[in-house]
């Protein structure tokens, strides 16, 4: 029952009444009023001792969350099933700790995890996704941006102070989000024997994520007050943000590779078909260049695939929020019905492959296909707009449904 406007009303609590008041809520027989303030009071005290409860993150068994990202992601099916299981346990570990702590028991490890695969190939649209259907706070960062503390750049923490936004600034909330960092590759050191004396883009910022991964109660900022003169921080406990790191580790093949060699050497086998023949082992990791300390911190080690011409097709069509479909229901808007032939998508995946950049150039490349037409809507002689292919390039044919007219823009 919320009140305002003319009759005077006091908060019950606090005492104020109109107009330092905007909003009182009644009591249902109108006896009583408490306004915004108190309310907000009372919420704060009520979340601190936990009498309201934190939305929990959803707990989904491995095989729904990965039904869920089956919905969104194409391919990848082996990465999505480890990243499936790694997260149930992940969240089932918290619920276990939070028991083992009140019974004095010790408390099972979090196990961060690594993804590895070509650029484009959806790593970062894992991580996301996964904090979608848990409904869980997400943040991401590049690993190139951060630098340990004392020097110019973002510190590691500010990726927490994005949780703590993302969360809608509750601390408990972020406490059990999502943290993608990309590109952790590129703070690979330059060679796993080359100890640099300060390294302010290596092994600096390696060990200063190690901390947060690891799990230890930071000083965050609070976004909102980053900008003004006085710096409002809040302590945040990572021990339950689950981290994933991404990066392509070009070269790492060759390291998997030089493994297979070596054992072969000294051991004289002829058979190579071992279960981790294919896989990426920690030390492949530290031969890299990741120290051995943050690479115990990624147990989950998962690789992607790079997608073939057949996937980027899919990809085009076939999730929930598909390029195409976002493109059917932009164009709706302007009461135009939007197609795409199959040879205008075998075309749009056969360039994306020719730049190399996985799914990511599927985007520029519609974009740029779909530009003129676009300028030209609203437009009340186009009903339909077909997108295909002619003479070897992508064309979009417009037509008139009334007059059954086409009209062929000029399109590159
Ligand atoms: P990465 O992090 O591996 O470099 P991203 O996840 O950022 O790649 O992918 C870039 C874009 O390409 C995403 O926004 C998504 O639209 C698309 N994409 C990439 N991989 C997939 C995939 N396997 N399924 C569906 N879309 C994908």
């Amino acid at each position: 029952m919320i009140q305002k406007g003319n009759v005077k009303m006091q908060c019950t609590f606090c005492g104020r009444s109109q107009p330092d008041v905007n909003k009182f809520i009644a009591s249902p027989n109108g006896t009583a009023y408490i306004c915004e303030d108190c309310i907000s009071i009372c919420d704060s005290i009520l979340k601190d001792e936990g009498v309201i409860n934190i939305k929990k993150p959803k707990i989904l068994s491995p095989s729904e969350i990965k039904k869920h990202l089956d919905d969104f992601i194409i391919g990848q099916n082996n990465a999505k099933i480890v990243l499936s299981v790694a997260v149930y346990n992940h969240y089932k570990k918290i619920g276990y700790n939070m028991r083992a702590k009140a019974e004095n028991k010790l408390p099972l490890e979090k196990s961060n995890i690594l993804l590895v695969g070509p650029t484009g190939s959806g790593k970062t649209l894992l991580a996301k996704t996964l904090a979608k259907v848990l409904e869980v706070p997400f943040a991401m960062c590049d690993a190139t941006t951060l630098t340990e503390a004392g020097y110019v750049g973002e510190d590691v923490e500010s990726v927490l102070s994005k949780l703590l936004t993302s969360a809608g600034g509750d601390v408990k909330k972020a406490q059990n989000g999502i943290v993608y960092i990309d590109e952790i590759d590129k703070i690979a050191k330059k060679s796993e024997n080359r100890q640099l004396p300060k390294d302010p883009s290596g092994e600096g910022v390696q060990q200063a994520l190690l901390k947060i991964i690891e799990g230890t109660v930071a000083n965050v900022v609070v976004s909102s007050s980053r900008k003004g003169p006085y710096q409002e921080t809040v302590s945040m406990d990572t021990s339950n943000i689950l981290f994933i790191c991404g990066g392509a580790f070009v070269g790492l093949d060759n390291i998997m590779k030089s493994r297979l060699t070596t054992r072969n050497l000294g051991f004289t086998e002829t058979n190579t078909e071992h279960l981790d023949d294919n896989c990426v082992l920690p030390q492949d990791l530290i031969k890299f260049g990741l120290i051995p300390e943050f690479v115990g911190r990624l147990p989950v080690i998962s690789q992607l695939e790079k997608l073939t011409s057949d996937d980027l097709k899919l990809i085009l069509t076939k999730p929930k929020n598909s390029l195409i479909k976002q493109y059917k229901e932009i164009m709706q808007l302007d009461g135009v019905k939007f197609d795409v032939s199959e040879s205008a998508l075998d075309e749009i995946s056969n360039q994306a492959i020719r730049l190399s950049g996985g799914a990511r150039g599927l985007r520029t490349i519609l974009e740029n296909a779909m530009l003129d037409v676009m300028y030209k809507l609203p437009n009340e002689h186009i009903r339909t707009v077909i997108l295909t292919k002619k003479d070897n390039k992508l064309k979009c044919i417009c037509k008139n449904k009334e007059e059954s007219q086409s009209i062929s823009l000029h399109l590159s």
